[in-house]
């Protein structure tokens, strides 16, 4: 591929862009270059008049009538089969409930509690050393749970952390109960074989959950290609449903019917308005919701996933390898001899959809970037993290963010005392 070196040729660029018309479909402030939609995604235009329509007619005027006549009970397996289309799932496998945290939870208690009736040897959970601390914190709590509730002295349960593939294969055996990884890394964007690791882990009997947070919407998932069991991720990153939106639990259908997840509230029962004395799980994907949803931030999550399905995956795929290249490109050129290293791979099958950078004074670089109107942000230890989201960038963007970086670097601006304050949430 010829490399592009000016403005101008990447302007010309972005005039034939197909994608570029969806840029216009994001309400995003003038003077901002927004490289943070791995985080927060952008709010999509029609979310607000979405939001207003649930409080302002839906539930002002419809009242408690609206779970029918407005279908908010359907919403969670709606959206689901809508957000399905992305991740390669059948109806009915996939609902929008809960956060991911939460999910999680219920996908590991699924999934020991199945290896427990088939392979009770099993008490292995592997995840990353570098996960997501959200999902080994799960992990060990869950554990925690089980051991001190059994009634065994047997063998414990246990979280194992593994660093690389190598010692993946490795931590594989016989009391592996199961693996769960992220499918992209959230601080390096490094990316995990789907189909090999899945198969791997099915190989050792294993079950398999994937975390998406960083992967749906941003990488195309076919997690009944890869016979995947579960899945867990959230809507807010890159689906753009707006802070907080409710996440997703994907589960193979081959497991809906065979053991309750115990967070077995009321939404997860067969026939919830029964009000029966007795729990009757609910025989689909319904099985892994638990209680009353948050009807407004679910129903926004609706504008988010209509263009992403309008878009077509394989295109934000091939726009966000280019931009990620050209992101890497440009810094490695434009702002070399500042200290700058990648830690993402190079590899296209190796990574996500962003691009982080290690340099020891990669809080105060951020702050000044920020300050510059140029968001990304910042992961412990010294990691500055650029989402890209072609949906909403183009290479002009790229261009603008990689010359403000440099100048950054270049006047030493970044020194200045206000940056050095950290903040609550980085
Ligand atoms: C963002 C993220 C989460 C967030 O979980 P919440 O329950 O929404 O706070 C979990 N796992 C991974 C891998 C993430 O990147």
């Amino acid at each position: 591929m010829q490399t592009v070196h000016t403005r101008e040729e990447l302007a010309q660029l972005d005039a034939q862009d197909p994608l570029r018309r969806f840029k216009n479909r994001f309400a995003l402030p003038e003077s901002v270059i927004y490289l943070d939609g791995n985080s927060l995604g952008a709010l999509p235009h029609g979310a607000a008049e979405r939001a207003a329509q649930v409080v302002t007619a839906e539930w002002g005027q419809g009242l408690i009538r609206s779970w029918n006549e407005a279908g908010w009970f359907e919403l969670p397996l709606v959206l689901g089969d809508k957000l399905g289309q992305l991740l390669g799932a059948n109806p009915r496998e996939t609902a929008i409930t809960d956060t991911t945290s939460l999910n999680l939870f219920k996908a590991l208690a699924s999934a020991l509690r199945t290896q427990k009736s088939d392979a009770p040897q099993r008490r292995v959970i592997i995840t990353e050393r570098d996960n997501f601390p959200t999902d080994i914190y799960i992990a060990e709590g869950l554990a925690d749970l089980v051991n001190s509730l059994s009634q065994e002295t047997g063998v414990p349960y246990e979280v194992k952390l593994i660093d690389d593939e190598a010692s993946l294969r490795a931590a594989l055996g016989d009391d592996t109960a199961v693996l769960a990884l992220s499918h992209v890394n959230y601080r390096t964007g490094s990316m995990w074989d789907m189909n090999q690791i899945t198969a791997a882990a099915h190989d050792a009997g294993a079950l398999v959950i994937w975390d998406l947070a960083h992967a749906a919407g941003a990488v195309p998932v076919d997690l009944n290609g890869a016979d995947a069991d579960y899945a867990v991720g959230c809507t807010y990153k890159y689906l753009n449903g707006g802070p907080g939106s409710p996440a997703f639990i994907w589960v193979n259908a081959r497991h809906h019917d065979r053991f309750w997840q115990p967070l077995s509230g009321w939404w997860s029962h067969n026939a919830p308005f029964e009000m029966a004395e007795h729990y009757t799980p609910a025989n689909d994907v319904r099985r892994f919701m638990c209680g009353t949803q948050p009807v407004t931030s679910l129903a926004m999550i609706e504008v988010g996933l209509d263009i992403a399905l309008e878009a077509d995956m394989d295109a934000v795929r091939a726009a966000s390898l280019e931009l990620t290249d050209l992101f890497i490109e440009l810094v490695e050129t434009r702002c070399a001899d500042h200290g700058l290293e990648l830690v993402t791979p190079r590899e296209h099958a190796q990574r996500g959809s962003h691009v982080s950078f290690r340099h020891e004074h990669g809080y105060e670089i951020m702050a000044a970037l920020i300050a510059r109107g140029v968001i990304g942000d910042y992961r412990e230890p010294e990691v500055l993290r650029f989402g890209i989201t072609p949906l909403y960038l183009s290479r002009t963007d790229i261009w603008d963010a990689v010359e403000i970086l440099r100048e950054i670097l270049h006047t030493g601006d970044w020194q200045r005392e206000e940056f050095t304050v950290r903040n609550a949430v980085t």
